[in-house]
């Protein structure tokens, strides 16, 4: 039986990939990978090694997740060195948990292999440190997908009240929601907020408003995912701090 490691791919920028998941992508007899890995990271596996692509187009999933988890047990089987590539971090919205799970049922041996996180690289390459003297605390990674589905943990708005920082994944095409909400929980229009699609690749766009206007900016500026929003007086902080110069930025 082989052992799989649950690999974060990082955001996009390849060179955001850590030295022990290239190590491991170099060794795999086969890597399971999502939509969100940067492919030029498959051009670093050995001549031979098998790649199953697994990913979701549009929302769609290709594969449901279970079946994921079934064809990562089965490689396992089949390969000693698996590897399971994941955008950003395993960890993060990565669903790495409940295939680790999967694969601890079934008697196999696995590692995660922390990535770098969209949620934190993406603002960064923003030009937006999450984090601020004076400006933000702390930052919260919220999703922007809530499940309609009852038993399933919803997203707490009525705790979103103070001035953290807020980053939500997958929100997208929620947007609009999640502005009404931070609104109606009492966080002011003004607050700056951005929204930030294909970070750190040569298409990275910015979109930078504040409560009131980012959704009405978001409609006219053609945002395309993978993509995230921050919410915060830290995105006041980028008119400042941008440095990347594939950005192209929206006020
Ligand atoms: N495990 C991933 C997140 C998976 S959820 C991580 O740690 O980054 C997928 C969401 O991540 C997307 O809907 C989007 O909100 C965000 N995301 C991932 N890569 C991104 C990128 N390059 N630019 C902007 N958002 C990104």
């Amino acid at each position: 039986m082989g052992k799989v490691y649950l690999t974060g791919a990082g955001p996009g920028d390849i060179d955001l990939l850590t030295i022990k998941a290239l190590r491991v992508v170099r060794e795999a007899d086969v890597i399971i990978y999502d939509r969100l890995a940067n492919p030029e990271i498959l051009k670093e596996a050995k001549d031979g090694c098998e790649l199953i692509y697994v990913g979701k187009a549009d929302g769609r999933h290709i594969l449901p997740q279970d079946q994921i988890n079934e064809v990562i047990y089965q490689s396992a089987l089949k390969y000693d060195t698996v590897v399971r590539l994941k955008g950003g971090d395993p960890l993060v919205f990565g669903r790495g948990g409940e295939e680790a799970k999967y694969l601890k049922e079934r008697g196999i041996a696995y590692e995660f292999i922390p990535g770098v996180t969209s949620a934190i690289s993406v603002p960064a390459y923003a030009g937006i440190p999450v984090t601020h003297r004076g400006t933000s605390v702390s930052f919260r990674v919220v999703t922007g997908h809530e499940s309609r589905h009852k038993p399933q943990r919803q997203v707490d708005w009525e705790s979103m009240k103070s001035d953290e920082t807020l980053i939500f994944l997958m929100g997208l095409h929620n947007l609009t929601n999640i502005v009404n909400n931070l609104i109606r929980i009492g966080r002011s229009k003004d607050t700056p907020c951005a929204v930030i699609s294909k970070g750190t690749t040569p298409d990275q766009k910015s979109i930078v408003g504040t409560l009131s206007n980012i959704v009405s900016k978001v409609e006219h500026a053609k945002v395309e995912t993978p993509a995230l929003i921050v919410v915060g007086h830290v995105v006041a902080l980028k008119r400042d701090l941008e440095w990347f110069d594939q950005e192209t930025t929206i006020y």
